[in-house]
Formats: C-alpha cells, sequence, structure tokens
C-alpha cells in the first residue's frame, strides 16, 4: 500500500489495510477533527441523527440539571466568548439572509454603493449574486424569533446614501 498525506496535518502515513481510502493519518488531533467534520456533516444532512443528539442532549440535561449553571458561575471567561462567538454567527446568518432576500432586489435601482462595514462583510464580498450596492453604517437589528424577518425588520439596519 502506499502512502499518502494527511488531509490535516499534510504527514505521510500508511493507509490502515482495513480503511485503504483513508485520508486522515492517525494522530489523535487529525482523529479528532475527522470526527468532529463527519459529525457535522450528519447534523447537516440527516434528520433522524438530529433528532438523536437533540433527544440525548435533552436527556443529559434532564439527568444533570443546574450543571450548565453551575459551568457558567465558574467560568464566566467562557460565557462571555461563548455570547460574543454567538453573536458573530447570528451577524454572519443576518448578513447572509440579506444577500439572499429577493426583496431588497429594488435596492438595485440605486446608484449607491454597499460598504459592509462589519465582520460578516468577507462572506458578502464573494457573493455574485449582489449587485445592489447600500451603505449598511449601523449593525442590524436583533432576531425575534426563529425564521426569516420580514424586509422591513432588515431595512431597519440599512440606510442607503446616494453616489457623490
Ligand atoms: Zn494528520
Amino acid at each position: 500500500m502506499s502512502e499518502r498525506r494527511c488531509r490535516y496535518c499534510e504527514k505521510s502515513f500508511q493507509p490502515s489495510k482495513y480503511q485503504p481510502q483513508q485520508s486522515v493519518c492517525s494522530e489523535t488531533e487529525c482523529q479528532k477533527k475527522r470526527r468532529s467534520e463527519s459529525r457535522q456533516k450528519r447534523l447537516v444532512t440527516d434528520e433522524v441523527y438530529r433528532q438523536v443528539c437533540r433527544d440525548s442532549s435533552r436527556k443529559w440535561r434532564a439527568e444533570h440539571p443546574g450543571y450548565w449553571k453551575r459551568y457558567r458561575e465558574k467560568n464566566p471567561d467562557s460565557v462571555v466568548r461563548n455570547r460574543e462567538q454567538q453573536q458573530s454567527r447570528d451577524r454572519k446568518q443576518r448578513l447572509l439572509d440579506l444577500a439572499n432576500n429577493n426583496s431588497a432586489l429594488d435596492l438595485k435601482h440605486s446608484a449607491a454603493s454597499i460598504w459592509l462595514l462589519n465582520a460578516g462583510a468577507e462572506d458578502l464580498a464573494n457573493n455574485n449574486s449582489v449587485s445592489a450596492r447600500v451603505w449598511v453604517i449601523e449593525p442590524l437589528p436583533p432576531r425575534k424569533g426563529p425564521g426569516r424577518e420580514p424586509c422591513k425588520q432588515h431595512r431597519a439596519g440599512v440606510s442607503t446614501a446616494s453616489a457623490g
């Protein structure tokens, strides 16, 4: 069997004879990444798996009441970090929603330019479907509930400026 390169650490390794398709070496870190990646993929594609994961964490929480409350009390730094990460994910999702929101197409009639002045801008910059240009100056308003917001909610955080 020929050697190949691990797709995470890029070191050469010998694939197991039981796993001829193996593309990740046996290092603990690389295997951890592989498992986490395949779990993420499965969570996206497999409704049953998603349900099982939800149920099992619900069960775990029921058997360990107060665990996360105590954890948060003991680890205030992690609370702050998690909140920041969640806010960043929310912001990114709002920008993606905005970019995919066809009802914003009327903005194309504006001759103004889009400048996305926050962390999610990089993601939008690669989105070819955005041909309108608008100034986004304030942070977008927080999402109220699950699902899409009506367009006017998005617009609350968007102001247009005419081209100079
Ligand atoms: Zn590796």
